[in-house]
């Protein structure tokens, strides 16, 4: 389990955002609620609660958004090389088309528009067969 340190990484920082969010708007929701309800407390306390859940879940945000972009960041970097199958040409990853034949590296289907295989013949997400041409 120890294998998939990067991941627990990148999950840790959204969890942490997440948390940190949920701690904020609480802390905020109670600052504003004894602000409203005039609640026997010092008015700069209630200020400095909600003033700091308001920055506390706005941090939170930024460290959700961090560990999601991050994530995004690492995927495109996994990317395998695509390799044309008409060709054989070793692609960059990301390539839509085959630089040395002009082929499409990617087939979408028709039906639900999830990308598929080159040689694929049925879509693995909707079933549908997928046409041997396009
Ligand atoms: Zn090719
Ligand atoms: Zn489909």
């Amino acid at each position: 389990m120890k294998d998939k340190k990067k991941t627990d990484s990148r999950g840790i920082l959204r969890g942490f955002g997440v948390f940190a969010t949920i701690v904020g708007l609480l802390l905020a929701a109670v600052g504003l609620t004894m602000l409203m309800t005039d609640a026997a407390v010092d008015n700069n306390l209630k200020y400095s609660l909600a003033i700091a859940g308001i920055v506390v879940a706005v941090v939170g945000v930024i460290f959700t958004l961090a560990g999601i972009r991050k994530s995004k960041e690492e995927k495109e970097a996994q990317a395998a090389p695509i390799k044309c199958v008409y060709c054989g040409e070793t692609n960059p990853a990301g390539s839509k088309f085959c630089r040395k034949c002009g082929k499409p590296t990617v087939k979408k289907c028709v039906n639900c528009g999830a990308i598929l295989d080159l040689d694929a013949k049925y879509c693995n997400t909707c079933g549908v067969r997928v046409r041997k041409d396009s």
